[in-house]
């Protein structure tokens, strides 16, 4: 009998963490499952920022931070934006968060609301729609194609910008599909973006380190022309594979700094401390670990990729960047819910239906190659022998 607001039909979920407890479920119950569904390194965090979290503790930071991060730490970010994508970044536009996560949901918050347009990438990581539905923005999907490789096209991202559209989300390299977009479509896409000068863009780069097959990542904030209205996305999530220590950080137009230090002051005061002293040490430290990392995903990735191709039914396009294969399976004659559940169920092996990222991923699924190559040759295995 509780009165809870209308607003939260609105707001969606991340599959990903329902096939998580189901396939937890069924391990619970004896079944030996391998989880390719769920989208995290299989890494440990390295030693020397583990050490860093540790020693921040044992030093007594034990206590709120400025509620947009340790000066120190967005600085340390400035600078290793400077040496990743050669651009200047002023320390003061940088804002720490818990996670990758609430910089999305700070931008849907701030620019959509009632009668206001978001165009996002469908398929694509499934929190976009959901804040942009929370936030009460009608959210207009970018279809992104296969034959593309999935990267944005710039005439169709542009030709959905109305004079109610306040925001443009992008994602490269992107989830569910490890497409990247290559630097003539963004180039053509911020030309075209001066024709609205009113339209932020939020470029979601949380995969900036992990391209493969001599791809380069092009950081939106190469652009000058569009930083006044661009946000940009990072973290430590996924490079330093960080996922559980809670903590991101983007870089903000001038304009939004008041607006989004409100919301972390609202929203959550500041991040751990001592999980900024240990995104300190992995900023300023050694990067071999995260070299040693992309290489391995990169093997990987060859090998799930040939062994995708080699199924019946099934077409893996080469994915260019993150961790992520993202095969289609139209061929097979199944929907993506009845492959995801068949392969759980049958299987063993737990995927998500392309569908849980957009309309347009009917006929795809995507599976995560964070695992081992022998991990990955038995998955692979077993869904041969169910198909
Ligand atoms: N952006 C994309 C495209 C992602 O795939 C993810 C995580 O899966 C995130 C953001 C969120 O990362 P975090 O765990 O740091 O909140």
């Amino acid at each position: 009998h509780l009165q809870f607001a209308d607003s939260l039909s609105r707001l969606g979920t991340e599959s990903a963490f329902t096939v998580l407890a189901r396939a937890q479920s069924l391990a619970a119950q004896g079944r030996d499952i391998i989880n390719l569904g769920i989208g995290q390194p299989d890494f440990r965090t390295p030693d020397h920022i583990v050490e860093a979290g540790i020693k921040a503790l044992r030093d007594g930071h034990h206590g709120y931070t400025p509620a947009n991060g340790l000066p120190a730490l967005r600085h340390a970010v400035a600078t290793d934006l400077h040496r990743r994508h050669g651009v200047e970044v002023d320390p003061e536009t940088v804002v720490i968060v818990p996670g990758g996560k609430p910089t999305m949901f700070f931008a849907m918050l701030m620019f959509g609301q009632p009668g206001r347009e978001i165009l996002y990438p469908d398929p694509g990581f499934p929190i976009y729609e959901s804040a942009i539905r929370y936030s009460g923005a009608t959210p207009v999907p970018i279809p992104l194609e296969e034959r593309t490789g999935f990267a944005f096209e710039a005439d169709r991202v542009l030709e959905r910008i109305t004079d109610r559209t306040s925001l443009i989300v992008l994602n490269s390299p992107a989830n569910p599909t490890g497409g990247v977009t290559p630097r003539a479509e963004i180039s053509r896409l911020v030309k075209g973006l001066a024709a609205f000068p009113r339209v932020a863009v939020l470029s979601d780069e949380i995969y900036s380190s992990m391209l493969y097959g001599g791809r380069e990542h092009v950081s939106l904030l190469q652009y000058p022309d569009i930083r006044d209205r661009l946000i940009v996305l990072d973290g430590w999530s996924k490079t330093y594979a960080m996922t559980g220590w809670r903590i991101g950080y983007a870089v903000w137009p001038d304009a939004a700094l008041d607006h989004v230090t409100r919301l972390c002051i609202n929203d959550h005061s500041c991040v751990n401390a001592a999980a900024q002293h240990a995104a300190l040490a992995a900023l300023t430290g050694p990067q071999d670990a995260v070299a040693a990392m992309v290489a391995e995903f990169d093997r990987r990735r060859a090998h799930v990729v040939r062994e995708l191709n080699a199924l019946p039914g099934v077409r893996c396009p080469d994915p260019g960047g993150a961790f992520y294969a993202f095969p289609n399976i139209e061929g097979t004659g199944m929907r993506a819910a009845e492959a995801q559940d068949l392969f759980l169920e049958e299987a063993g092996v737990a995927t998500i239906a392309g569908t849980a990222f957009g309309a347009r991923g009917e006929g795809y699924l995507r599976l995560s190659y964070a695992s081992s190559t022998e991990t990955l040759t038995e998955a692979i295995a077993r869904i041969r022998a169910v198909l």
